[in-house]
């Protein structure tokens, strides 16, 4: 849990702040910050929108967010009140320059102080981003005390992400600047770096000489809604592998840093990006499956297929599989598959390391099967950790083996409620502190690498393959791993 020392006061302005992502996940998380104690008095959240909703239009359109989106129980009319009370909405078009001194005047009457901390956080079209860092500075709004928040998608591609940084960085310092992958503000994420780096026993195991592989899924059961026209221009390997899986992967894979509170994760993370086997044509046609679903059965109910849902024939991959490996002393040889999708069977986000089996069996005359060591890590949902031994059933006679498992339940040892990530990596954004954001390098790097699938992908010739809705993917998928002889970890 989040320490609840509160944070300085801040004028913290969302752009687009009555759409669906400050709406459905930045206000309720400001209100359990609220509720916790954690925004001071003089703290300020201004909506910026082109929405013809004054302060009190604005006030009613969030209280109804949180009722919807908030549960019932943390639902405190006190801090409701409170909460709507920092509100403010400042009508703009931000493309309109002589409108800008409404958001001018905002800021500059009722702050807290003249260098209260200044968040901008940016939940628009990333087409806006880089009108918007400049209007801002003409407008003398940017402060030494100053953050920009980037939400992704981070660019399309390698020159795009590289024309938004550049944009973006023209007017914010690097060290201002916080690029969002909400999954490493999840609770699990962040306890996999405690597991790896404040425990002495997974380190001298974590390598090629006891790792067999490592497999990363990130599973979806919904369909793509009412995203199609975006996602149909992005698709899963954009969407989800060139940011959240390459993420997870980084953390995973990583040296140990020198501190968890400093530059030098975003250095190792930077590290592991670059030590990825580049993909060439052959590797990306031989390690890489990309699928779309059909009409299916998903968690029992009909599904229509996707050309379906976006109303016309795609080729935009819905499911990603990969092969992987990164080239380093620490895990040379060892493949990290990669896999994403939607309507899978069920929404999971898990990583499992699969170790080696026992050099020598010591048990030939017993009965029941040796298992491979596994580390299921479970990002979401039901976030925990799970390792997977052999174990003697008890009883007289021979020796006989029963797979067991070590549960470590973030509901049982700890209880209450799991903070949603935004919750976390808001109030860092206010404290400064960049370490769960990823640095320009980092999402370059990324872009770099996955730009051969992109290319390969791209290729008339180039189909995703079918798989039904509610499947584990294409055959293909399979098939990556068996010629392996591994298979794929499905949930238990
Ligand atoms: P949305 O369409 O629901 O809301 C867009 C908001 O931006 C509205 O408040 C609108 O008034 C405002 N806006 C649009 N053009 C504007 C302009 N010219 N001037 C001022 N305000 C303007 O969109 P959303 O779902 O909230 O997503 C916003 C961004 O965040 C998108 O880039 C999206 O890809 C990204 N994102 C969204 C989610 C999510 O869960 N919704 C998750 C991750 C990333």
């Amino acid at each position: 849990m989040d320490s609840i020392t509160p944070v300085d006061a801040c004028d913290f302005t969302v752009f687009g702040g009555t759409g669906d992502l400050a709406l459905r996940k930045l206000l309720p998380a400001l209100y359990l910050r609220d509720r916790d104690g954690q925004l001071p008095d003089g703290f300020r959240v201004i909506g910026v929108s082109r929405a013809e909703v004054d302060d009190d239009g604005y006030r009613a359109l969030v209280a109804g967010a949180l009722r919807e989106h908030v549960v019932a129980e943390d639902l405190d009319a006190a801090v409701v009140e409170r909460l709507l009370g920092r509100l403010h909405h400042v009508r703009l078009d931000v493309a309109d320059v002589a409108a800008w001194h409404q958001l001018h005047d905002r800021l500059k009457d009722g702050a807290a102080s003249d260098d209260v901390i200044r968040v901008f956080y940016l939940a628009v079209a990333p087409g806006l981003f880089g009108t918007i860092c400049e209007h801002l500075d003409e407008a003398g709004l940017v402060t030494e005390r100053s953050r920009v928040v980037l939400e992704k998608p981070m660019g399309t591609d390698l020159a795009t992400a590289q024309q938004v940084n550049a944009a973006v960085g023209r007017v914010f310092e690097e060290s201002s600047i916080f690029r969002i992958d909400h999954y490493l503000g999840k609770e699990s994420v962040q306890n996999l770096l405690v597991t790896r780096f404040a425990n002495t026993f997974l380190e001298p195991l974590w390598n090629s000489r006891w790792v067999d592989h490592v497999q990363i899924t990130v599973s979806e059961s919904i369909g793509v809604g009412d995203r199609g026209s975006y996602y149909d221009r992005s698709g899963a390997l954009r969407d989800m592998v060139q940011n959240h899986l390459l993420q997870l992967l980084c953390l995973v894979a990583m040296e140990p840093p020198t501190y968890v509170d400093r530059e030098t994760v975003r250095d190792e993370k930077l590290k592991v990006l670059q030590a990825l086997r580049p993909m060439t044509p052959e590797l990306v046609d031989r390690d890489t499956v990309a699928g779309q679903y059909a009409a299916g059965l998903c968690e029992g109910r009909p599904a229509a297929s996707y050309a379906d849902e976006v109303g016309h024939a795609s080729s935009t991959e819905t499911f990603v599989a990969m092969r992987t490996e990164v080239q380093n002393w620490r895990w040379a040889g060892v493949p990290f598959y990669l896999r994403t999708g939607k309507r899978m069977p069920e929404r999971v986000s898990e990583i499992v390391v699969v170790f080696k089996e026992p050099p020598h069996a010591m048990f030939p005359h017993s009965e029941g099967p040796t298992e491979p060591n596994r580390l299921h890590i479970r990002v979401q949902p039901d976030e925990g950790m799970r390792l997977h031994m052999t174990a003697k059933e008890p009883g007289p006679g021979g020796i006989r083996l029963r797979p067991v498992s070590l549960d470590l339940s973030y509901a049982a040892a700890f209880g209450g409620r799991s903070p949603d990530a935004y919750e976390r990596l808001l109030m860092d954004v206010v404290r400064g502190n960049t370490t769960l954001f990823m640095r320009r390098d980092e999402v370059e790097a990324a872009w770099t690498w996955v730009a051969p699938i992109l290319e390969r992908w791209s290729q008339p010739s180039h189909r995703p393959r079918k798989y039904p809705a509610g499947t584990h993917g294409p055959v293909a998928a399979v098939t990556l791993l068996e010629r392996d002889g591994r298979s794929w970890q499905e949930t238990e």
